[in-house]
């Protein structure tokens, strides 16, 4: 099996190969399609989400990104990561694109300017003990379509983690934590998730 992606464009894209370190998962730097070849997974890192849109167009990762999405390869977003695989969005800004893949509609900045920031300790489906979690300018899942299962919400229901098959997307950021559950729930997906890579 091959490596997991880490989509190294903008944003904090060093902590989730720091936090795979930990865990001794092996991890690719994507910056050019050719780094996208053979990976059993992918993870677009939190960040600012019309950056990432941008950037994945000028390096030429938008359309190989959507099409390994679409073939069922295992994609884990965080934060910005959630709002690129949004198929719907809320207050982006007017050129903003997604890869999509969740039937979602997600609300970027959905906590106004004084809950900006804040940590919590969530429940996670298939994750036996709370996660650490750090919300920074963080989206809110406001909808969700029928194939989607939603993993976490905060204490009033507000939907925070949802998974559809293959893509992950979660609101908050466990790396910038020391949080590792969530990147081992993910590494397992990329072990049972059926993906065929070409290479
Ligand atoms: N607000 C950012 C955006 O819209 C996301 C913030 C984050 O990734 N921490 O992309």
């Amino acid at each position: 099996m091959g490596p997991i992606g880490v989509l190294c464009l903008q944003g904090d894209f060093r902590e989730h190969l720091q936090t795979f370190e930990a865990l001794g998962v092996e991890t690719v730097r994507v910056r050019k399609p050719a780094d996208l070849e053979g990976l059993k997974g992918l993870v677009i890192p939190g960040g600012e989400s019309t950056v990432i849109d941008k950037l994945s167009s000028t390096f030429g990762l938008r359309d190989p990104i959507i099409e390994l999405i679409g073939r069922g390869l295992p994609v884990f977003g965080t934060c910005a990561g959630l709002i690129l695989l949004a198929d719907r969005i809320v207050d982006g800004v007017a050129t903003q694109k997604t890869f999509g893949g969740l039937d979602v509609t997600v609300q970027r900045n959905a906590f106004g300017s004084q809950l900006e920031s804040f940590e919590a300790d969530i429940r996670f489906e298939g994750i036996e003990e709370p996660v650490r979690a750090a919300f920074i300018r963080a989206p809110i899942v406001l909808e969700t379509g029928p194939e989607v299962s939603v993993l976490a919400t905060l204490n009033d229901g507000r939907v925070v983690a949802v998974r559809q098959g293959n893509v992950l997307g979660i609101s908050f950021h466990p790396e910038v934590t020391g949080e590792t559950a969530i990147h081992e729930y993910f590494a397992q997906m990329c072990k049972t998730v059926d993906f065929k890579s070409r290479n």
